[in-house]
């Protein structure tokens, strides 16, 4: 059933009678931990007493479980979404195990008319939906909402009809779709039935490190829940039109750090583009289309499940060094993870990504590039690392950005473009980052700092673990040989 008829038959069952509107509504809780611009909680507040439920469901995602800065931050969300429903005399159902099982088990237990959720894409997601409808007790629907980008993907079609593959064409047809769709308010009153199934604690799911705790960096960096959000918005409000000069810039706090807000649906872009809409900056407009990049990405994903495992084109291993082909990967993939390559702007960055659990735009394309072409292996493991630690670690924009930067991907930057990390590092003016992050660098002088000489370089900073030009040359002719062994 498409998009469309699936909105107009809830409406339509709804105008039939068919839906009990005195029944209890199940609201399921996935990447969209927020009260306001929320449709599934809107119509399900509408229709009658609402059941929220969030299950951890580590099983069904197979390797794509939860990582630990995902725990980390879920853990955060939900505490401070269960406020905000506590301010309605409301609480959310939290259980752990098989989505599928536990909201069909639910709905039988609360004789639920429907349940209701927010579309996502992630493959587990939608395979979860489709059992839950067989699951689902008699008179119980599952009933699917747009709400978690600016257009529900598969709006913007090509001429024939067909989702696009490539971003600017997506982009333009999608500006000439805006405005989007109003932001809804958050519910007035959310009531809930007299008797509430039974709900874990989120204290007992462990969600958060203890032993060791690592997450020290993370509390100091970010403030996470949907009212945070909000008040970034605000801040971000008085800073985005500066952002087409700064958001290269990552010594400079000149990007908005909304993403894990967005990933974990905290707030909805809807709401961020009606709040900045009026700006008519050069800002706006550039950031307007890095949101247009995060809608592009689900399109991806919607029409590729498997991206994030399974490049878009013909590469083959051949191309990546290989342990089953007796390459010694081992080490230099642990040397990129721990920010210990030997090149200080692509050390800066992973080992940011591993204090705060996320990484300025900028440096995630060099640290990418860094370990897919000058280190040769594959965008995959640099695609799982992020994955296990970004706190925004998004199915959809990692793999999208990982493919694009590989140039493996269906939109994508090509192979034997190689981009310069040290020269990067100079350009963007990275210094102050390098010395926050890499701090025993940080005495260097700006003239060093970028590329330290053998003289300068302290004795406990690790040497480059390949030169850029050797790497280059590398990487180039493993591409020509790939591609003859492919003619
Ligand atoms: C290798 C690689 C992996 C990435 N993995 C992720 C990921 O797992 N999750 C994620 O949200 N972003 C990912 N990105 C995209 C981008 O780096 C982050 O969205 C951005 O750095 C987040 O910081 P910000 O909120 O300050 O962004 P801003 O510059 O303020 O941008 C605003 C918002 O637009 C969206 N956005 C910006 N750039 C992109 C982009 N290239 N692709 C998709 N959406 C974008 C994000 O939601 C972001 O919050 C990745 C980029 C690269 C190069």
């Amino acid at each position: 059933m498409s998009r469309g008829s699936e909105g107009q038959s809830f409406d339509k069952l709804r105008m039939s009678g068919s839906v009990n509107l005195a029944k209890n509504q199940i609201v399921w809780l996935r990447r969209d931990l927020r009260m306001a611009d929320q449709p599934a909680l809107h119509a399900a507040a509408k229709a009658g007493p609402v059941v929220p439920v969030f299950v951890l469901d580590e099983d069904r995602p197979g390797d794509r479980a939860y990582g630990g800065a995902h725990r980390w931050w879920l853990h955060h969300s939900l505490e401070s979404l269960g406020y905000s429903f506590g301010k309605h005399n409301a609480h959310i159902v939290m259980r752990r195990g098989d989505s599928v099982s536990v909201l069909a088990g639910i709905a039988d237990e609360i004789g639920a008319g429907a349940v209701h959720a927010n579309r996502h894409y992630e493959p587990w997601f939608r395979e979860a939906e489709e059992d839950l409808r067989d699951a689902l007790p008699d008179g119980c629907e599952l009933v699917l909402h747009d709400g978690n980008y600016l257009l529900p993907p598969g709006t913007a079609k090509t001429g024939s009809g067909d989702p696009y593959k490539i971003f600017t064409p997506f982009s333009r047809t999608v500006l000439e779709h805006f405005p989007p769709r109003d932001a809804l308010a958050p519910p007035e009153n959310i009531a809930q039935p007299s008797a509430m199934p039974e709900s874990d604690e989120l204290a007992d799911w462990d969600l958060l490190p203890t032993r060791p705790d690592w997450a020290g960096g993370f509390r100091d960096f970010w403030k996470v829940g949907e009212d945070a959000a909000h008040e970034r918005l605000e801040w971000w409000a008085d800073e985005v039109g500066d952002y087409d000069e700064g958001r290269n810039l990552p010594s400079q706090n000149t990007t908005s750090q909304m993403s894990p807000h967005l990933h974990w649906g905290e707030i909805s872009p809807v709401t961020i583009w009606h709040r900045l809409k009026d700006k008519r900056s050069e800002g706006w407009k550039t950031y307007e289309k890095e949101l247009i990049w995060r809608d592009y990405a689900q399109n991806v994903i919607m029409q590729f499940p498997k991206y994030g495992e399974e490049p878009y084109r013909d590469y083959d291993n051949s191309l990546w060094r290989n342990p089953n082909a007796g390459h010694l990967i081992a080490d230099d993939l642990e040397a990129w993870q721990r920010g210990r390559t030997g090149y200080p702007i692509v050390d800066a960055g992973m080992r940011q990504l591993w204090q705060v659990g996320w990484m300025h735009n900028r440096v995630r394309m060099i640290t990418a590039s860094f370990l897919v072409k000058h280190l040769l292996i594959d965008w995959r493991h640099g695609e799982k690392w992020f994955w296990d630690t970004l706190v925004d670690g998004d199915y959809a924009s990692n793999s999208t950005n990982w493919q694009w930067v590989s140039g493996t991907g269906v939109d994508s930057n090509m192979f034997v473009r190689i981009m310069a990390p040290l020269s990067q590092s100079d350009k963007f003016d990275a210094a102050g980052y390098i010395r926050e992050y890499v701090p025993e660098l940080a005495d260097l002088p700006d003239d060093q700092i970028h590329d330290p000489d053998p003289e300068h370089r302290p004795g406990t900073y690790p040497d480059k673990l390949i030169g850029h030009k050797e790497a280059r040359e590398r990487a180039l002719s493993a591409y020509r040989e790939m591609k003859a062994g492919q003619d």
